[in-house]
This record gives C-alpha cells, structure tokens and sequence, in this order.
C-alpha cells in the first residue's frame, strides 16, 4: 500500500466557471450528483459572462426550432425569476429594435414574424410611437418588446457557484485543465494541480472550446474565432438622451446584434459593442497580441472565407473601433443628438464565435458528444459545449438542464 491520497472521483466533472458551467453544475447538484466545477481563473465569470451587454434577451431574434430561440425564451422568465428569488438586481424594462432606413423594413417585419413564432410579445411602432418610449431616438419604425430586461450575470454566476457549494459541489478556481483520458467508467480530468475523475465530463470552454475538444482527442469542426466587442460610456448629456434599450435591425449575415444603447442596472449608459477580430483568445484591446493564437486564426480557411465575404464589413468596424467619429456616426443614425465628445472608452467582452472551415458563422448553440463506452450521454463520456454566444447567458439556467438531459444524468 502507498500512502498515496486517491484521485477524487465526482459523477459529474464541469470544465469553466462561466455561467453555462455554473448553471449545468447547479443543474446537476440539484440533481442529487456530486460535481467539481474547473475554472483555471482566480475567480469565477471572468470572461464572457462578466464581460457583456446584460442584457437578458426576450427571444425575438432566433430561427423558430433552433436551440437558441426555445432555450431564450425559457431563459428569459428563468433568469428574471431567479434574480427575484435571490434578490439579484435587475429590471424588466422593454426595448425597440429601430429600423432607421427604408431597406431594414422587411427586416423589421422578418424580426416580428420570429417574434410571433417563438411566442415573443412584440409591437410595431411608427415614428411617433417610438417617441412615446424613447423620445430622443429617430427612426421609420420600431419593434417594442416588452419582456427584454438588464441584469448583471456576473452577480448571477457567483449566485450560481454559491448554490452548487451549498448542495455539497465543490468549485476549483486557479486551475488549468491541461488534458483528458477516457476510460471505460469514467474520464480522467488531467489539471495543473493533479487529476480528478469524473464517471462524465462537461465542457463549458467558452473562447478555449475548440481547443479543449482536441486536447480530448476529437475533431471539433469548428475554430474559435475571438470577436472583440468595444463599448463606448456615454456624458451625462448623452445618457440623458436614453431610457432603456435601443437596438438597430440587425445585419442577417451576422449572429452579432449590432451597436446597441443600453442603460445598465447601475444607470449607466453604454454603447456598443462593435466586432472586431481580437489578437489573442482573451484579445480585450489592440495591445494584447499572442503570436501563436492569431497564426492560428488568421491561417484556418474558415476565418479567411469570413474575410474574403465580409472584408467590407470587417474595414466598417475596425475603423468604428479606432475612431470615435465613426462610431458616433453609428450610434447617431438612432440617436441624432449623440456627439463623439460625448463618448468615452468603456471596456470590452470577446465573443467565442464557433467558424467552420467553409466560412460559416455557427449561429445556433452546439454541442458534441464525446460518446463513452456505452454511448452518448453514459459513463465515460465527454460533452463539449462548442459554441455558446448571446444569448447563452440569458439562457445558461434551461441550457444547463438541456445538458444534463443529453448526458442520462437528469
Ligand atoms: C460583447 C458581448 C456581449 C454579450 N451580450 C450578451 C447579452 O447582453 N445577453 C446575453 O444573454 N449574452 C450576451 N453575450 C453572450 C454571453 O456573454 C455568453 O453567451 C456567455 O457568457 C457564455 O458563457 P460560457 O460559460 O459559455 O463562457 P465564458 O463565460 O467565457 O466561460 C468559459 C470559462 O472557461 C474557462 N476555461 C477556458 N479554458 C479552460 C481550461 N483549460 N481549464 C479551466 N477553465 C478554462 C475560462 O476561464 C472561462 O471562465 C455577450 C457576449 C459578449 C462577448
């Protein structure tokens, strides 16, 4: 006998503690399973969730059938009734989507079909009845949809890991997962500070999903490709100008909603984000460059077909990115009365955007199973969690479950 401690052994084993790996761990402890929770951060939501525009989606925007608009709509309710069970800020306070030229009114009609289809409340606006909720922003038309609100998902995610710590899970912070073997009841989670076991394996890898697929040994069909995402913070001035949310009709060859004006849940008045190609994974501004990662980004096939079709698009938010006066022209097309001097830097998130090698932008979430020995979903098995963009954390809370039910472990 050594005197050796065993390697701890949990039914379920979730890689990151952002706020899809909290809600699928809080799922499972609920569950009765008993869960660790791998987060190679100091603290949790360090990256997506805590990096975003709060915004807790009604569904409006998504193809009827797909992941994205079922689990949004459920995720809307479920996120507002959880912040009102844990006394959590946030406020249901509508938004218009802002049609401001003639060519975006079949698109304002295409968003309102969805709407109806996905049983998302919504009610056209003239020009005048945009003014009754937002009486500084312009436009031909408008969409207002009541059940949109603002919330503050990092709060939401140390919520989340606070309640898988109550049901008996346990949360690892500062620790790298660096590998996976799978064996025939269960996978080794291989990390900078030793092994643990798990009879299944969730990984929630936001801008490092791609990557963690390989390290287990599968193809994962995608890359990652980091969109950063910059945001302005307005004057006092210019946020007087704004009520609520105010979104414009967004482009349907993108999955990014566009530049946006938000008033946040502390009142504060935000603008943005664009979407420009980051320099690094976590690529927060111009100066963080890693090499390596973006060799990697700029020589995959799929992130040189996104170039060659949307070179036109990519030159229009760069330059947003590196001058204000382009993007107050942006943000002026609804809200006139906005001036660059109004505009200060306002921070950043990095959108991890799954690309296929053909240049397609995955829209919808996706998920891969690792299947285990006996199938998908049994002991063994690992489940990658592959592209989870907005509004994955409006919808963590039914995506979490979603997970549980595909691994046989609800
Ligand atoms: C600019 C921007 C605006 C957005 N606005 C909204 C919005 O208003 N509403 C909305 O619903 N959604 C919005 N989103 C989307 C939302 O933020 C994401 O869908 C959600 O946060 C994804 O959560 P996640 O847990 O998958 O990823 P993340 O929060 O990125 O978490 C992944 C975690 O995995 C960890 N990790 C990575 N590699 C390893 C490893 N090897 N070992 C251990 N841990 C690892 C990371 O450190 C990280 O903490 C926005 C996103 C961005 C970027």
């Amino acid at each position: 006998m050594t005197g050796l401690p065993a390697t701890p052994r949990y039914d379920l084993v979730v890689v990151g503690g952002g706020i899809v790996g909290l809600a699928t761990a809080y799922a499972a402890t609920r569950n009765g399973l008993s869960v660790a929770v791998v987060e190679r951060e100091q603290r949790l939501a360090n990256h997506q969730t805590g990096n975003n525009s709060n915004v807790v989606h009604s569904g409006l925007y998504y193809a009827p059938g797909g992941y994205k608009a079922r689990l949004a709509v459920a995720g809307c309710a479920e996120t507002i009734a959880f912040c009102r069970e844990h006394d959590l800020p946030h406020q249901v306070c509508g938004k218009l989507v802002v049609a401001t030229e003639p060519q975006e009114l079949p698109r304002l009609d295409e968003l309102a079909r969805r709407g109806d289809a996905n049983g998302v409340e919504n009610h056209r606006l003239d020009e005048n009845g945009i003014r009754t909720y937002e009486p500084d922003v312009r436009g031909l038309a408008a969409l207002w949809v009541p059940s949109t609100g603002i919330t503050d998902y990092r709060l939401i995610a140390e919520k989340l890991g606070e309640l898988v710590e109550k049901n008996g899970g346990e949360i690892h912070l500062g620790r790298t997962v660096t590998g996976f073997a799978r064996r025939p009841a269960d996978v080794v989670v291989r990390t900078t500070r030793g092994d643990l076991l798990g009879a299944r394996v969730v990984v929630c890898g936001g801008l490092r999903s791609d990557e963690l697929a390989r390290l287990a040994g599968t193809d994962p069909g995608v890359r990652i490709v980091p969109f950063r995402g910059e945001y302005s913070g307005f004057s006092e001035r210019a946020a007087s100008l704004v009520r609520g949310l105010i979104y414009p009709v967004p482009d349907p060859a993108f999955p990014f909603l566009g530049v946006h004006a938000t008033r946040g849940i502390d009142g504060t008045v935000h603008a943005g984000p664009n979407a420009v190609l980051a320099m690094a994974r976590e690529g927060y501004d111009w100066r963080t460059v890693k090499p390596a990662e973006l060799l990697g980004t700029l020589t995959y096939p799929g992130t040189l077909k996104v170039a060659r079709t949307h070179w036109r698009y990519g030159i229009g938010e760069v330059r947003r990115s590196l001058s204000t006066r382009a993007m107050v022209r942006q943000i002026q097309r609804m809200l006139p009365e906005v001036t660059a001097a109004d505009l200060h830097p306002a921070g950043a998130g990095v959108r991890a955007q799954a690309v296929k090698a053909d240049g397609t932008l995955v829209d919808d979430f996706l998920f891969l199973d690792q299947a285990g020995p006996d199938g998908a979903g049994r002991p063994g098995s690992i489940l990658h969690v592959l592209n989870a963009p907005s509004p994955a954390a409006t919808a963590a809370l039914p995506i979490g479950r979603e997970i549980l039910d595909r691994l046989g472990a609800a």
